[in-house]
């Protein structure tokens, strides 16, 4: 790892992000063991006494580079976003709706293994997708993962026509279909039975790697703050 973005200390008060190149302000990192997500190496960064130069504070680099028209495949609409919000708040809407929509993928490939599931399992004489506690799984599976990924299409949208409605929705998605990912893959597992404990199927692995979307690129509870900051507006942030 060369290069590492940390929020760090401006002044007493105000807290900046910085990016960190390790030739010239050396840290250290430590493997960090995670319950998902395992096909991507994930460090802990310790930054003891690291200094970094005044030219690294991300806000000056993004806007530097927005100014001289050097930001990298950017659509228009995102380019729009950093000349009408700070440069992490427009950088980061990307992310979030982006990890919206693996959230998506994610309980896609577990409501397509149930669906499947349910018509090859038989029990009482039936397959498990004739009773109807199987279908009530299925239908919210179902539902859930609709409506996350119709809520980070809107997002991806906002993010292309450079509206500022691009921060709500992009931190309403990353919420919602993290949380649906959660819960369809929970149910994906049940459906399963013994089989989706085993790790001779993927169910358990889409558990795991779900369970990793509502932290990364801001959590759950700090995605529900800045959408409702966003809804009240200015003097009712919850966090600042
Ligand atoms: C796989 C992985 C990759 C990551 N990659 C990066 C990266 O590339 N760059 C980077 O900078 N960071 C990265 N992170 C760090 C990640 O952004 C943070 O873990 C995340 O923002 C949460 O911070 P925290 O872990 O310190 O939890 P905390 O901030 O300590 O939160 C603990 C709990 O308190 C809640 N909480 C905190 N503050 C409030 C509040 N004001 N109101 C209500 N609830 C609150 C949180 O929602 C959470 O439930 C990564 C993390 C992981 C797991």
């Amino acid at each position: 790892m060369r290069y590492g973005i940390c929020r760090g200390k401006r002044s007493r008060n105000r807290s900046t992000d910085l990016l960190i190149e390790k030739e010239v302000s050396p840290w250290e990192t430590s493997p960090l063991h995670k319950i998902g997500w395992n096909a991507s190496d994930t460090g802990e960064m310790f930054f003891d006494n690291c200094k970094v130069p005044k030219e690294n504070e991300m806000g000056a680099i993004l806007q530097n580079a927005a100014s001289k028209g050097q930001m990298p495949a950017m659509s228009p609409g995102y380019a729009k976003l950093f000349t009408i919000m700070t440069p992490t708040t427009a950088l980061l809407t990307l992310p979030r709706a982006g990890m919206g929509l693996m959230s998506v993928g994610i309980a896609q490939a577990a409501f397509e293994a149930s669906v499947k599931y349910a018509k090859e399992r038989v029990t009482f004489g039936k397959p498990i997708g004739r009773h109807q506690l199987i279908q009530n799984m299925l239908y919210e599976m179902n539902l859930l993962i609709e409506t996350a990924r119709l809520l980070g299409y809107k997002a991806i949208d906002a993010i292309n026509k450079g509206d500022p409605d691009a921060r709500r929705l992009s931190s309403m998605a990353k919420v919602y279909s993290g949380e649906s990912a959660v819960k369809v893959t929970y149910h994906a597992i049940q459906i399963h039975g013994a089989n989706g404990l085993s790790q001779e199927l993927p169910l358990e692995r889409y558990f795991r790697d779900a369970r990793m979307q509502t932290v990364p690129d801001g959590t759950s509870e700090m995605m529900k703050l800045i959408s409702t900051y966003t809804i009240l507006g200015k003097g009712f942030s919850a966090y600042a």
